[in-house]
């Protein structure tokens, strides 16, 4: 065959479904995993299974390594790291920036290059490039190298040279992920204590979800040139409806933790004199500035 060979290091769920994509788009496999019994499947379905990670490394310039995290690849790899000259890691298990800027330098060390990825999708939707996407960071010349292969997993997104960036902007689409679904559970927490279901509260919630994208592109213009006007809402407004939030839940009898921490930021804001501005300029208390 002419297409690539890889081998995929880490067989939990991403793992196995990246071999897959793989062998479905014949790319020869190698695959090699700590609990050996999760290869066996994929060895049936015609990967090629290495009894030792020198041999899986061996095996092939590109490695994609599917791990749990960072700490789990120095488990897997500092053993065998005489086998890393000349490799190309592809790292596609989820860290901080600093863990990934900091496997790039090691990697660099035992001669190899590192590329960080940041996965975007479930394994579902691993193997349909045209509705998912990975973060990619690291060297170009690597990146461009194999971005072809790469691409049979899902599209890319190669965000610059620092390999901390991949890891960045996964974070960053996290933070905003998990905020807004724990407020989501919030909500339905006190809707709940109100005899409202979470089914019956679905095309409310969708619809508030909804309304998200043209507040972001209303704002960001503003936030990018630190203007915090507040034409069209004020900290001070914005504070008192905050505080209805907090008291409703603890009428409801339900935990106001999660709105709370949302309060406090706004009486920060209020603190430092930003009553008449944009919510946004909320941002200054978040970036623990006071000016
Ligand atoms: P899992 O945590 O299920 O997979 C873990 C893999 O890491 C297994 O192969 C496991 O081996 C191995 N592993 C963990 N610790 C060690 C260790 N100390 N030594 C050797 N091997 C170790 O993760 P997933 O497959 O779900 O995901 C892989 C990566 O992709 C994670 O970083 C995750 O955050 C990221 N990701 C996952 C998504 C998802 O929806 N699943 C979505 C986006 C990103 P063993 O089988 O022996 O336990």
């Amino acid at each position: 065959t002419s297409k690539q060979s890889v081998t995929v290091i880490g067989l939990g769920p991403m793992g196995q479904a990246m071999t897959r994509a793989f062998l479905a788009a014949g790319h020869p496999v190698t695959v090699w995993n700590r609990t050996a019994a999760r290869a066996e499947e994929l060895a049936a379905e015609g990967a090629t299974r290495a009894a030792t990670v020198e041999a899986a490394l061996a095996a092939d310039e590109l490695v994609i390594l599917s791990l749990t995290d960072y700490d789990a690849m120095y488990a897997v790899l500092e053993p065998a790291a005489s086998a890393l000259a000349g490799r190309v890691l592809v790292n596609l298990s989820s860290d901080t920036p600093a863990k990934a800027r900091e496997a790039a330098v090691w990697a660099d060390g035992h001669g190899a290059r590192h590329l960080t990825g940041g996965v975007q999708v479930p394994p579902s939707g691993i193997g349909r490039p045209e509705e998912s996407a990975t973060f990619y960071s690291g060297p170009r010349e690597v990146f461009e190298t194999h971005a072809a292969t790469l691409q049979v997993l899902t599209a890319t997104d190669y965000r610059g040279e620092d390999p901390g960036l991949a890891a960045l902007y996964y974070q960053l689409q996290m933070d905003i992920f998990w905020t807004s679904m724990t407020g989501w559970l919030h909500a339905l927490a006190v809707a709940g204590a109100n005899g409202i279901s979470a089914g019956e509260f679905l095309p409310y919630a969708t619809s508030t979800v909804a309304s998200l994208p043209g507040f972001l592109a209303f704002y960001t213009p503003r936030i990018d040139k630190g203007e915090h006007p507040g034409d069209v809402d004020r900290l001070a407004m914005c504070a008192a409806g905050v505080d209805h939030i907090v008291h409703t839940a603890r009428d409801s009898g339900t935990d106001a933790t999660l709105p709370a921490a949302v309060q406090d930021a706004f009486r920060r804001g209020l603190a430092d004199g930003r009553s008449g501005d944009s919510f946004t300029s909320l941002i200054e208390v978040f970036k623990g500035s006071n000016s």
